[in-house]
C-alpha cells in the first residue's frame, strides 16, 4: 500500500514528505493508521548521529487505529485503538523474567531497519529501501507496521494525541521512578533535567509519595512548570551549585535521584547529591563513548546504589505499565497534557526545531 511518510535523507536535514510503499502485515504484524505521534529526543539524537543508512523513517511514540492484522495476531483486531512502544522477542531470559525493556534482541528487533523474510525492505521509496520499523514503529507516517508485542490496546474513548507519548518518553520517566527507583513514601527525591522524561519522573515521584521533590534545571520556564507539576523546591543550576543546594535542603543528601539530562558531569552531580543509603537512577541518554567518574570510597561508605533505567524500567512490562499510567492520568495524577505542544503533520520540521531549542517540551504531531 501507499503511505505518506516524513523521511530523513541526511544528518540533521529537514524531513521531506514522500509517498512510499509499505508491505502487507506479515505474521505477528499489526498495521496501524497513525492518529498522533510524539517526538522524542531519541529521534533527534539519531537524526544528528545516524547509525543507519538514508533514507530513514523515524518516530516511535505513535498511537492510532488498527487497520489490519497479520496471521497469528490475537492481541488486537481492526478498529482497536492502540498506543505503541518498542518491541521485544518474548523468548529470551530477560523477556521471560518480565524485563522486556531489557530484551537481549532489543537492537536487532528495533534498529535493524525492517526486513521481510526474503530480505526485502518493508518500506520502499520508488523501489529503493527505506530504513524503517525504527524502535518497533516508524510513526512519522500515515501508517505504521508494528509487531503485536509492541501494541497496547486502549479504550476508544481515550485521546490518542494526549496519550501517544506514553509509548516512550513518559513511560521512561515514570518507569525510572515507579519501577527502577521504587521510592518509599515519605522519602526525599531530586531530579536533574526538567524535560519530558524528567518531568514525568517528577510526577511519578509525587504519585509514589516522595514528600520532598527538588528539581534542577537551567531553564527558568521549565522550573516554573516543575513547580506546577509538584516540585517542592527548584534550583537553577546556572545560578547556584546544585549539589550543595540539594544537600542543604535535604539535610545532607536525598534518598533518591533521577538524572535525565544524559550529561556525564550532571550524572556525577546526581550521585554526589545522595544521602546515606541513597539510590541514583540514570535515565538520560549519554553517547556511546561517555564515561562517568565517582569516588568508590564514597560510594562504599555512603551505601550508594547507582542504577540504569530505560523504557518501562526494572521489572516494568509496557502492556501492564502503560494502562497503569493511563489510570493515573484519568485520576489527574499524571497531567501529561501540560508537557505537550501539538503540531500538524505538515509542520513536523517546526516541531523538531522547537524540540531542539527547548521551546516545546514534548511535541506531538497530529495526522490529518
Ligand atoms: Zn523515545
Ligand atoms: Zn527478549
Amino acid at each position: 500500500m501507499k503511505i505518506q511518510a516524513a523521511l530523513a535523507f541526511d544528518t540533521n536535514a529537514p524531513l521531506q514528505m514522500e509517498q512510499i510503499d509499505l508491505v502487507e502485515p506479515g505474521p505477528g504484524d499489526v498495521l496501524v493508521r497513525i492518529v498522533a505521534t510524539g517526538l522524542c529526543h531519541t529521534d533527534l539524537t539519531v537524526l544528528a548521529n545516524p547509525q543507519m543508512p538514508w533514507p530513514a523513517l523515524l518516530g516511535h511514540e505513535g498511537a492510532g487505529v488498527v487497520e489490519k492484522v497479520g496471521t497469528g495476531v490475537t492481541r488486537v483486531v481492526p478498529g482497536d485503538h492502540v498506543i505503541m512502544t518498542t518491541t521485544s522477542c518474548g523468548k529470551c531470559p530477560q523477556c521471560i523474567s518480565g524485563q522486556p525493556s531489557y530484551c537481549l534482541s532489543f537492537r536487532e528487533l528495533n534498529m535493524s531497519g525492517g526486513r521481510c523474510s526474503d530480505g526485502s525492505c518493508t518500506h520502499q521509496l520508488a523501489g529503493k529501501p527505506v530504513f524503517a520499523r525504527f524502535l518497533g514503529q516508524s510513526s512519522f507516517a500515515s501508517h505504521c507496521l508494528a509487531s503485536e508485542r509492541s501494541v497496547i490496546k486502549i479504550d476508544t474513548q481515550l485521546p490518542l494525541d494526549i496519550l501517544a507519548p506514553l509509548g516512550c518518553g513518559i513511560q521512561t520517566g515514570a518507569g525510572a521512578v515507579l519501577n527502577t527507583l521504587r521510592p518509599r513514601a515519605g522519602t526525599s527525591f531530586a531530579l536533574f533535567g526538567a524535560g519530558g522524561v524528567g518531568l514525568s519522573a517528577l510526577m511519578a515521584a509525587k504519585i509514589a509519595g516522595c514528600t520532598q521533590r527538588i528539581v534542577v534545571d537551567r531553564v527558568a520556564s521549565r522550573l516554573e512548570l516543575a513547580l506546577e507539576l509538584g516540585a517542592t523546591h527548584v534550583i537553577n543550576a546556572g545560578d547556584q551549585d546544585a549539589v550543595q543546594a540539594i544537600r542543604e535542603l535535604s539535610g545532607g543528601g536525598v534518598d533518591g535521584v533521577v538524572e535525565a539530562t544524559g550529561i556525564p558531569k550532571v550524572m556525577e552531580q546526581a550521585i554526589q547529591a545522595l544521602g546515606h543509603g541513597g539510590t541514583a537512577v540514570l535515565v538520560g541518554m549519554a553517547g556511546a563513548q561517555a564515561s562517568v567518574t565517582f569516588n568508590p570510597m564514597e560510594v562504599q561508605s555512603r551505601n550508594t546504589r547507582i542504577k540504569g533505567s530505560i523504557m518501562a524500567g526494572e521489572g516494568g512490562v509496557p502492556s501492564l505499565f502503560i494502562p497503569q499510567l493511563i489510570e493515573y492520568w484519568k485520576a489527574g495524577l499524571l497531567p501529561v497534557e501540560k508537557l505537550l505542544r501539538f503540531y500538524d503533520f505538515k509542520d513536523i520540521n517546526q516541531a523538531i526545531h522547537d524540540a531542539h531549542d527547548g521551546s516545546a517540551i514534548k511535541p506531538v504531531i497530529r495526522m490529518p
